[in-house]
């Protein structure tokens, strides 16, 4: 069976990441959407192995030691971070593993796992970023002036990745992200074994 592929999904908080990813996982029974780990409290709503694993920064220390995650980062004050066996397995599966994490982490990815594909969800605007944190319900005035400022700081990393979507309609935005998806199955490094079985002069 072919590996999965694996998708890195980075953006500001509130450019709609985490809509687009679990409409991606629910349309597309072949995705799967992994379940990061986190320092921080559960928002109301918020369910722990659902949303994310919730542990104490103490548990969390002694997975880095062990090298039990593929990455992590400390984002506004919490640590986060994803278990390379939980990519591991589901790509083995043959099931497409996308990560919704934030530029720090993508970094660490781009440089251990060659063939992940870093996908930049953009805002149509600045403005419509701060109406959609704003519009979230979920966070203090604080937070949200926290993460609006550290957007700009985010959005210069851009060049980083392979692919830029504008999240301006939903629908639209999973069109692209699965289009993206599609084509990078397609990728020349990506099929080597069907390449390398395809000889010259059998007939
Ligand atoms: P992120 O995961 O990037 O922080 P969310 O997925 O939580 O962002 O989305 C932030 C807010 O914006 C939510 O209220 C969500 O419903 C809304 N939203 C997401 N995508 C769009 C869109 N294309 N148009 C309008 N609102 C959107
Ligand atoms: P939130 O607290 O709003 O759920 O997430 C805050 C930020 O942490 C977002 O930018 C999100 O992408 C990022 N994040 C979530 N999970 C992970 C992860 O596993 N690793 C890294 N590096 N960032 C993550």
């Amino acid at each position: 069976m072919k590996k999965g592929a694996l998708i890195v999904i980075s953006g500001p908080s509130g450019t709609g990441k985490g809509t687009i990813c679990s409409l991606l996982c629910r349309q597309n029974p072949n995705m799967h959407c992994s379940i990061s780990l986190t320092t921080r409290f559960p928002r109301k709503g918020e369910s722990d192995g659902i949303n994310y694993h919730f542990l104490t920064e103490a548990k969390f220390k002694t997975l880095i030691k062990q090298g039990s995650l593929l990455e992590w980062a400390k984002v506004y004050g919490h640590y986060y971070g994803t278990l390379q066996q939980q990519v591991e397995e589901k790509r083995v599966q043959g099931r497409d593993v996308i990560l919704e994490i934030d530029t720090q982490g993508a970094k660490q990815v781009r440089s251990k796992m060659k063939d992940a594909a870093l996908i930049f969800l953009l805002p149509p605007s600045m403005d419509e970023l701060w109406a959609r944190i704003q519009g979230r319900g979920t966070d203090s005035p604080a937070a949200i002036k926290e993460r609006f400022a550290a957007a700009y700081r985010e959005i210069q990393e851009i060049w980083k990745y392979d692919y830029v979507v504008t999240n301006e309609n939903v629908s639209e935005t999973v069109r692209k992200v699965e289009a993206i998806i599609l084509a990078d199955k397609c990728r020349v490094g990506r099929n080597k074994k069907i390449l390398c079985s395809l000889k010259e002069g059998e007939k």
